[in-house]
């Protein structure tokens, strides 16, 4: 099963953070992005993020996908005090091959990754032809204009 996986920090050492989900996937990583800084998306005021979006073919069912990251999120002692607000790792799922699933605790795709040039751009960089939703991920990242998204 072939998933697209969106890690984002803004605390701590957020290059580290972002490394343990590669290091947790290393077997099964398809393809990892460059780092990239992003404003804050979401209206809440603190530390621009950094972002990575990662393709990796797992042996699981999405449930078991979506717990695995959540452990990796515990791992980094994240702490939900606000929506959108600072955290130490963010690890969504983007998107999986063939799967839609809405169930309160997992839908894909993500409902807001396509709001998101800091998911729709270090996607496209991995996969050109990517695609959300059977619509061209280029032609989403093209209308959602700057968001103050730079490779880094
Ligand atoms: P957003 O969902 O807007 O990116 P967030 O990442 O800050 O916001 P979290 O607090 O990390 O939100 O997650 C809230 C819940 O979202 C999780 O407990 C999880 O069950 C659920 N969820 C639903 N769909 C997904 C998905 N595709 N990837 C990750 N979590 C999901
Ligand atoms: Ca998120
Ligand atoms: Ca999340």
């Amino acid at each position: 099963m072939r998933a697209v996986l969106s890690t984002g920090s803004n605390m701590e050492d957020s290059r580290a953070h972002l490394r343990s989900v590669v290091e947790e996937f290393s077997g099964e990583l398809v393809a990892a992005s460059d780092l990239y800084t992003t404003a804050p998306w979401g209206g809440v005021e603190q530390d621009d993020f950094l972002n990575q979006v990662l393709i990796v073919d797992v042996d699981e069912s999405p449930g078991e996908l979506l717990r695995r990251c959540q452990g990796l999120e515990q791992a980094a002692r994240r702490v939900r005090a606000k929506r959108w607000g600072p955290r130490t790792l963010d690890v969504d799922i983007v998107d999986i091959e063939g799967v839609e699933c809405d169930s309160g605790e997992l839908t894909v795709p993500h409902p807001r990754a396509h709001l998101r040039a800091f998911v729709l751009v270090p996607w496209l960089e991995v996969d050109p032809g990517a695609r959300l939703g059977g619509v061209s991920v280029r032609e989403i990242a093209a209308g959602l204009g700057d968001q103050g998204v730079r490779r880094l």
